[in-house]
Protein backbone atom coordinates (compact mmCIF):
# COMPACT_ATOMS: atom_id res chain seq x y z
CA UNK A 1 0.00 0.00 0.00
CA UNK A 2 2.60 2.44 0.72
CA UNK A 3 4.65 1.31 -2.06
CA UNK A 4 2.04 1.88 -3.96
CA UNK A 5 1.29 5.50 -2.60
CA UNK A 6 5.07 6.84 -2.71
CA UNK A 7 4.81 5.29 -6.86
CA UNK A 8 1.61 7.78 -7.05
CA UNK A 9 3.55 10.57 -5.45
CA UNK A 10 6.62 10.23 -7.08
CA UNK A 11 4.35 10.44 -10.89
CA UNK A 12 2.71 13.46 -9.32
CA UNK A 13 5.48 14.92 -8.71
CA UNK A 14 7.07 14.07 -12.27
CA UNK A 15 3.95 15.55 -13.72
CA UNK A 16 4.80 18.85 -12.07
CA UNK A 17 7.80 19.10 -12.47
CA UNK A 18 7.37 18.51 -15.99
CA UNK A 19 4.48 21.10 -15.81
CA UNK A 20 6.67 23.76 -14.21
CA UNK A 21 9.37 23.44 -17.05
CA UNK A 22 7.45 23.94 -19.97
CA UNK A 23 6.09 27.04 -18.35
CA UNK A 24 9.45 28.23 -17.45
CA UNK A 25 10.60 27.23 -21.16
CA UNK A 26 7.44 29.49 -22.79
CA UNK A 27 7.94 32.15 -20.83
CA UNK A 28 11.46 32.32 -21.38
CA UNK A 29 10.21 32.43 -24.98
CA UNK A 30 7.50 35.21 -25.06
CA UNK A 31 10.33 37.24 -23.26
CA UNK A 32 12.93 36.43 -26.08
CA UNK A 33 10.25 37.14 -28.61
CA UNK A 34 9.22 40.34 -26.75
CA UNK A 35 12.62 41.42 -26.32
CA UNK A 36 12.93 41.11 -30.78
CA UNK A 37 9.90 42.91 -30.66
CA UNK A 38 11.35 45.90 -28.68
CA UNK A 39 14.33 45.93 -30.49
CA UNK A 40 13.04 45.90 -33.86
CA UNK A 41 10.88 49.15 -33.21
CA UNK A 42 14.09 50.69 -31.88
CA UNK A 43 15.38 50.28 -34.64
CA UNK A 44 12.53 51.43 -36.80
CA UNK A 45 12.56 54.48 -34.38
CA UNK A 46 16.08 54.91 -35.18
CA UNK A 47 16.29 54.69 -39.07
CA UNK A 48 13.28 56.84 -39.04
CA UNK A 49 15.06 59.65 -37.16
CA UNK A 50 18.29 58.77 -39.49
CA UNK A 51 16.51 59.07 -43.09
CA UNK A 52 13.16 61.02 -42.41
CA UNK A 53 15.46 64.48 -41.85
CA UNK A 54 17.03 64.65 -45.26
CA UNK A 55 20.39 63.44 -43.46
CA UNK A 56 20.28 66.59 -41.60
CA UNK A 57 23.15 66.87 -39.24
CA UNK A 58 21.85 68.91 -36.38
CA UNK A 59 25.21 68.96 -34.82
CA UNK A 60 26.95 70.80 -36.79
CA UNK A 61 23.88 73.70 -36.99
CA UNK A 62 22.05 73.80 -33.50
CA UNK A 63 23.39 75.02 -30.62
CA UNK A 64 22.56 75.02 -26.92
CA UNK A 65 22.17 78.07 -24.56
CA UNK A 66 23.72 77.59 -21.34
CA UNK A 67 21.33 79.28 -19.58
CA UNK A 68 17.60 77.64 -20.89
CA UNK A 69 19.26 74.72 -22.24
CA UNK A 70 16.86 74.84 -25.54
CA UNK A 71 18.18 72.98 -28.60
CA UNK A 72 17.89 76.16 -31.23
CA UNK A 73 18.93 75.50 -35.33
CA UNK A 74 21.02 78.42 -36.60
CA UNK A 75 20.34 80.16 -39.77
CA UNK A 76 23.93 79.24 -40.37
CA UNK A 77 26.63 76.66 -38.95
CA UNK A 78 28.48 78.84 -35.66
CA UNK A 79 27.14 82.33 -36.36
CA UNK A 80 29.00 85.07 -35.40
CA UNK A 81 28.54 88.99 -36.01
CA UNK A 82 30.86 90.63 -38.44
CA UNK A 83 33.36 92.55 -36.51
CA UNK A 84 34.13 94.49 -39.01
CA UNK A 85 31.56 97.15 -41.31
CA UNK A 86 30.71 97.51 -44.26
CA UNK A 87 34.05 99.89 -45.08
CA UNK A 88 36.50 97.15 -43.25
CA UNK A 89 37.30 98.65 -39.86
CA UNK A 90 36.53 97.19 -36.57
CA UNK A 91 33.07 97.83 -35.83
CA UNK A 92 31.09 94.99 -34.08
CA UNK A 93 28.19 96.70 -32.90
CA UNK A 94 27.71 97.87 -36.94
CA UNK A 95 26.61 94.25 -37.29
CA UNK A 96 23.48 94.61 -34.18
CA UNK A 97 19.67 95.35 -33.72
CA UNK A 98 19.16 98.44 -32.52
CA UNK A 99 20.10 102.18 -33.13
CA UNK A 100 23.35 100.99 -33.57
CA UNK A 101 24.80 103.31 -36.86
CA UNK A 102 26.16 106.51 -36.99
CA UNK A 103 26.44 106.94 -33.36
CA UNK A 104 22.57 106.37 -32.88
CA UNK A 105 21.02 108.44 -35.42
CA UNK A 106 20.36 105.53 -37.56
CA UNK A 107 18.67 101.87 -36.65
CA UNK A 108 19.58 98.51 -38.01
CA UNK A 109 16.27 96.33 -38.11
CA UNK A 110 18.83 92.77 -38.49
CA UNK A 111 21.68 91.33 -37.17
CA UNK A 112 24.22 90.72 -39.85
CA UNK A 113 25.71 87.47 -39.40
CA UNK A 114 29.12 86.99 -40.54
CA UNK A 115 29.41 84.49 -43.77
CA UNK A 116 31.45 84.07 -46.80
CA UNK A 117 29.77 84.40 -49.81
CA UNK A 118 28.08 80.92 -50.91
CA UNK A 119 27.68 79.57 -46.86
CA UNK A 120 25.05 77.50 -46.31
CA UNK A 121 21.89 79.17 -45.08
CA UNK A 122 19.59 77.03 -43.32
CA UNK A 123 15.68 77.02 -42.27
CA UNK A 124 15.79 77.72 -38.57
CA UNK A 125 12.11 76.43 -38.00
CA UNK A 126 9.73 74.89 -40.47
CA UNK A 127 7.62 77.17 -42.01
CA UNK A 128 6.25 78.38 -45.53
CA UNK A 129 8.56 80.86 -47.96
CA UNK A 130 5.78 83.67 -48.55
CA UNK A 131 7.46 86.56 -50.46
CA UNK A 132 10.33 86.25 -52.27
CA UNK A 133 12.27 89.39 -54.95
CA UNK A 134 15.41 90.88 -55.62
CA UNK A 135 15.80 94.67 -53.98
CA UNK A 136 18.64 95.81 -55.99
CA UNK A 137 19.27 98.63 -53.73
CA UNK A 138 18.52 97.58 -50.61
CA UNK A 139 18.28 93.35 -49.49
CA UNK A 140 19.27 92.11 -52.52
CA UNK A 141 17.98 88.74 -53.46
CA UNK A 142 15.58 88.05 -50.09
CA UNK A 143 12.81 86.36 -48.71
CA UNK A 144 10.45 85.51 -45.73
CA UNK A 145 10.00 81.89 -44.00
CA UNK A 146 6.58 82.44 -42.18
CA UNK A 147 6.74 80.54 -38.92
CA UNK A 148 4.25 79.33 -36.76
CA UNK A 149 4.56 82.02 -33.68
CA UNK A 150 4.34 79.65 -30.55
CA UNK A 151 7.33 77.65 -32.19
CA UNK A 152 9.34 80.52 -32.40
CA UNK A 153 8.21 81.73 -29.17
CA UNK A 154 9.79 77.87 -27.52
CA UNK A 155 13.20 78.84 -28.55
CA UNK A 156 13.29 82.50 -27.05
CA UNK A 157 16.06 83.34 -24.45
CA UNK A 158 14.96 83.58 -21.10
CA UNK A 159 17.57 85.49 -19.97
CA UNK A 160 18.74 87.76 -23.05
CA UNK A 161 18.89 91.32 -22.03
CA UNK A 162 21.15 93.70 -24.68
CA UNK A 163 24.01 94.46 -23.07
CA UNK A 164 26.71 94.82 -25.23
CA UNK A 165 26.30 97.83 -26.82
CA UNK A 166 23.82 100.81 -25.14
CA UNK A 167 22.56 101.28 -28.22
CA UNK A 168 20.60 97.71 -29.28
CA UNK A 169 17.80 97.07 -28.66
CA UNK A 170 15.87 94.08 -27.88
CA UNK A 171 12.10 95.50 -29.34
CA UNK A 172 10.84 97.69 -31.55
CA UNK A 173 8.90 100.08 -30.11
CA UNK A 174 5.56 98.70 -31.36
CA UNK A 175 6.20 95.43 -29.63
CA UNK A 176 3.23 94.11 -27.67
CA UNK A 177 3.57 90.24 -26.89
CA UNK A 178 -0.18 90.06 -26.13
CA UNK A 179 -1.34 91.41 -29.63
CA UNK A 180 1.30 90.69 -32.17
CA UNK A 181 3.13 87.48 -32.70
CA UNK A 182 6.28 87.14 -33.89
CA UNK A 183 6.20 85.00 -37.47
CA UNK A 184 8.88 86.28 -40.57
CA UNK A 185 12.00 85.31 -40.25
CA UNK A 186 13.90 86.96 -43.38
CA UNK A 187 17.09 86.44 -45.40
CA UNK A 188 19.04 88.76 -47.55
CA UNK A 189 21.62 89.39 -49.55
CA UNK A 190 21.78 85.99 -50.94
CA UNK A 191 23.26 84.63 -53.94
CA UNK A 192 22.11 81.34 -54.76
CA UNK A 193 17.93 79.67 -53.52
CA UNK A 194 16.77 76.30 -53.00
CA UNK A 195 13.20 77.51 -52.60
CA UNK A 196 10.55 79.27 -53.88
CA UNK A 197 6.96 81.05 -53.24
CA UNK A 198 4.83 78.38 -51.59
CA UNK A 199 7.25 75.93 -50.67
CA UNK A 200 7.08 74.11 -47.46
CA UNK A 201 10.28 73.85 -45.55
CA UNK A 202 12.00 71.64 -42.56
CA UNK A 203 13.83 73.17 -39.62
CA UNK A 204 17.22 72.60 -40.85
CA UNK A 205 16.62 72.26 -44.62
CA UNK A 206 19.31 74.11 -46.33
CA UNK A 207 17.10 76.96 -48.20
CA UNK A 208 20.12 78.95 -49.70
CA UNK A 209 23.23 80.24 -49.91
CA UNK A 210 24.89 83.43 -48.66
CA UNK A 211 25.96 86.70 -50.65
CA UNK A 212 26.65 90.11 -51.14
CA UNK A 213 23.69 90.82 -53.20
CA UNK A 214 21.78 94.44 -52.98
CA UNK A 215 23.77 97.01 -51.15
CA UNK A 216 25.90 94.61 -49.03
CA UNK A 217 27.68 94.45 -52.53
CA UNK A 218 31.23 96.39 -52.11
CA UNK A 219 31.21 95.15 -48.49
CA UNK A 220 34.24 94.21 -46.21
CA UNK A 221 32.12 91.97 -44.30
CA UNK A 222 30.16 89.46 -46.08
CA UNK A 223 27.40 88.45 -44.00
CA UNK A 224 23.73 87.05 -44.24
CA UNK A 225 21.48 90.12 -42.80
CA UNK A 226 18.61 88.13 -40.95
CA UNK A 227 16.05 89.51 -39.48
CA UNK A 228 13.11 88.68 -37.15
CA UNK A 229 9.29 90.48 -37.79
CA UNK A 230 6.03 90.30 -36.08
CA UNK A 231 4.52 92.15 -39.34
CA UNK A 232 5.24 91.83 -43.34
CA UNK A 233 6.27 95.06 -43.07
CA UNK A 234 7.96 97.37 -41.33
CA UNK A 235 10.14 100.68 -41.40
CA UNK A 236 12.98 100.86 -39.53
CA UNK A 237 12.56 99.22 -36.29
CA UNK A 238 9.14 99.46 -36.06
CA UNK A 239 7.35 95.55 -35.80
CA UNK A 240 10.94 93.73 -36.20
CA UNK A 241 12.28 92.23 -33.11
CA UNK A 242 16.48 91.38 -32.09
CA UNK A 243 17.38 88.17 -33.81
CA UNK A 244 19.61 87.90 -30.63
CA UNK A 245 16.15 87.55 -28.48
CA UNK A 246 15.69 84.08 -30.49
CA UNK A 247 19.49 82.86 -31.48
CA UNK A 248 22.60 82.87 -29.77
CA UNK A 249 25.18 85.04 -31.87
CA UNK A 250 28.70 85.08 -30.93
CA UNK A 251 29.54 88.91 -30.46
CA UNK A 252 32.69 90.36 -31.06
CA UNK A 253 34.38 89.71 -26.86
CA UNK A 254 33.04 85.70 -27.83
CA UNK A 255 34.91 84.66 -30.66
CA UNK A 256 38.21 83.15 -30.75
CA UNK A 257 41.50 84.58 -32.14
CA UNK A 258 40.63 81.90 -35.23
CA UNK A 259 37.51 83.30 -35.62
CA UNK A 260 38.77 86.72 -35.99
CA UNK A 261 41.28 85.86 -37.88
CA UNK A 262 39.65 84.86 -40.73
CA UNK A 263 36.36 87.92 -40.48
CA UNK A 264 40.26 89.47 -40.82
CA UNK A 265 41.46 88.18 -44.12
CA UNK A 266 37.77 88.25 -45.78
CA UNK A 267 38.59 91.92 -44.55
CA UNK A 268 40.93 92.43 -46.99
CA UNK A 269 38.51 91.70 -49.55
CA UNK A 270 35.57 93.91 -51.33
CA UNK A 271 32.85 91.23 -52.15
CA UNK A 272 31.08 92.21 -55.21
CA UNK A 273 27.42 90.66 -56.26
CA UNK A 274 27.76 88.34 -58.55
CA UNK A 275 26.31 89.65 -62.13
CA UNK A 276 22.93 88.45 -63.13
CA UNK A 277 22.10 87.29 -59.79
CA UNK A 278 18.63 88.94 -59.94
CA UNK A 279 17.91 87.05 -63.67
CA UNK A 280 14.55 85.02 -63.04
CA UNK A 281 13.76 86.91 -59.81
CA UNK A 282 10.75 88.96 -59.11
CA UNK A 283 11.97 92.40 -58.43
CA UNK A 284 9.10 93.58 -56.14
CA UNK A 285 7.57 91.97 -52.99
CA UNK A 286 4.30 89.81 -53.66
CA UNK A 287 2.70 91.56 -51.02
CA UNK A 288 3.59 95.05 -52.10
CA UNK A 289 2.20 94.04 -55.34
CA UNK A 290 -1.41 92.91 -53.81
CA UNK A 291 -1.11 96.15 -51.70
CA UNK A 292 -0.88 98.07 -55.20
CA UNK A 293 -4.08 95.98 -56.51
CA UNK A 294 -6.11 96.20 -53.88
CA UNK A 295 -5.64 99.84 -53.94
CA UNK A 296 -6.25 100.21 -57.68
CA UNK A 297 -9.57 98.13 -56.99
CA UNK A 298 -10.62 100.49 -54.42
CA UNK A 299 -9.62 103.60 -56.65
CA UNK A 300 -12.11 101.79 -59.44
CA UNK A 301 -14.54 100.65 -57.03
CA UNK A 302 -14.64 104.58 -55.42
CA UNK A 303 -14.60 106.11 -59.32
CA UNK A 304 -17.53 104.06 -60.68
CA UNK A 305 -19.69 105.26 -57.55
CA UNK A 306 -18.94 108.38 -58.04
CA UNK A 307 -20.32 108.06 -61.86
CA UNK A 308 -23.51 106.42 -60.50
CA UNK A 309 -23.69 109.45 -58.39
CA UNK A 310 -22.97 111.68 -61.29
CA UNK A 311 -26.11 109.47 -63.11
CA UNK A 312 -27.84 109.52 -60.12
CA UNK A 313 -27.54 113.51 -60.21
CA UNK A 314 -28.33 113.99 -63.63
CA UNK A 315 -31.50 112.23 -63.22
ZN1 LIG B 1 22.22 94.18 -41.99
Amino acid sequence: MDNEKKNVNRVLNEKKENLENKNSKSRKKIGIILGITALLILGIIILGMIFGRKNINFRNIATEDEDDKIFRINPVKNPQVTYYNFRGEVYPDWAKFGLTRSNGARGHQGIDIFALPGTDVYAVLDGKIVDMYVDKTGYGLNFYLEVNPKELEKIKRKNYKPKESAREWAYSPNYDPNTMQVKYIRYCHLSEVNVKIGDTVKAGQVIAKTGTTGNASGTHAPHLHFEIAFEMRGKGLTNRVDPEMYFKIKNGNQMSRHEIKIQTEAARTEWFEPKGYDIGFRNKSIFLEKKDDLHKKEKIINNSKKMNLKKVGKK
